[in-house]
């Protein structure tokens, strides 16, 4: 039996386990995913120790470790390294070495829902390790990007690190949470990469509902619950929805092929996090 973690704090919302246990079971591998709470100042042993262990073939990083972690492995693939946060780490004989899934799938659902990304005008809220992942992606892609963050010194110092990037064709402001109406009226597409709205906290919404329209997507990252308050108010003032389950189960299925070799069984991980979120309510 092999082990993979979801290394977070906290990470009793999490599906990760729904989604990989579908999938191992699906196609018969002796595998198990575990969800490991770390907090904030443990995480440096954990991975120093228990992930190094023989029969722990890896892990998933979350909230607020994506950042953090990548001062204690032992190598990061070169996206993982440009993006500057990590969320799938595969140990390789007790060598860590770190991945970035998370901007990739993030761009696979948004390019099935919006289409043809080029020219597009986003607004990110967050600067944190979702934010930079998809930000880096982005960045190459889109015309315009506006990230809005609660700590502005965090969004400008991720304004500068996707620009320095050359392959970055976007033009890209910062701002604090107060930016976000300005930010909103040149906008295609909002994404919420902040942890407003998730489960317990489903009364949170990150953007005032009276700042949505038609003409914008909005794209919640968060997926538990499937239909946050964000995602309900979007649909009330005419914008077009996504959730973050395509997101997760994206992010989730490059993780599963770099533990295991094989492609991942994504029709069984969809079903598995829908059964289990009770088709979005909350
Ligand atoms: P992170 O690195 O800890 O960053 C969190 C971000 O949210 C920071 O920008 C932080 O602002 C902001 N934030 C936190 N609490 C806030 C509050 N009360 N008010 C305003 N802003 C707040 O976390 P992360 O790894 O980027 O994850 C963020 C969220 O993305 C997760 O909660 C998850 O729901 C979602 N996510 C989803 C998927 C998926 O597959 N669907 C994948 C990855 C992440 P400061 O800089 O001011 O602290």
């Amino acid at each position: 039996m092999r082990l993979c973690y979801l290394i977070g704090y906290p990470v009793g919302h999490s599906m990760s386990a729904v989604i990989q246990n579908a999938a191992f079971k699906e196609l018969e591998l002796d595998y198990r995913y575990e969800l490991r709470p770390v907090r904030p100042g443990e995480l440096g042993g954990f991975i120093r120790t228990q992930l190094r262990e023989k029969n722990v073939r890896g892990a998933n990083i979350t909230i607020p470790h994506k950042v953090g972690a990548t001062a204690f492995l032992d190598e990061l693939e070169a996206l993982a390294s440009a993006i500057g946060a990590v969320n799938t780490v595969v140990n390789e004989g007790g060598r860590l070495k770190g991945y970035n899934t998370d901007g990739r799938a993030a761009m696979r659902a948004l390019g099935e829902e919006y289409g043809d990304l080029g020219g597009a005008r986003a607004v990110i809220i967050g600067a944190g390790g979702a934010a930079r992942a998809i930000g880096y992606h982005l960045s190459s892609t889109v015309e315009e990007i506006a990230i809005v963050n609660r700590t502005p010194a965090r969004a400008e110092r991720l304004a500068e690190d996707l620009s320095k990037n050359p392959e970055c064709r976007a033009s890209i402001r910062a701002a604090g949470l107060g930016g976000l109406p300005d930010a909103l009226v040149r906008a295609d597409i909002l994404i919420n990469a902040t942890p407003l709205g998730m489960s317990p906290e489903t009364r949170e919404t990150p953007v005032d509902g009276g700042l949505l329209g038609p003409g914008l997507l909005v794209f919640d990252t968060v997926y538990n619950p499937m239909r946050t308050r964000l995602l309900r108010e979007a649909e009330e003032a005419g914008s077009r929805t996504l959730s973050g389950v395509r997101m997760l189960v994206y992010q989730g299925s490059d993780s599963f092929r770099l533990w295991t070799g094989v492609e991942a069984p994504e029709g069984a991980m969809l079903r598995a996090v829908e059964r289990a979120l009770g088709g979005g309510g909350e």
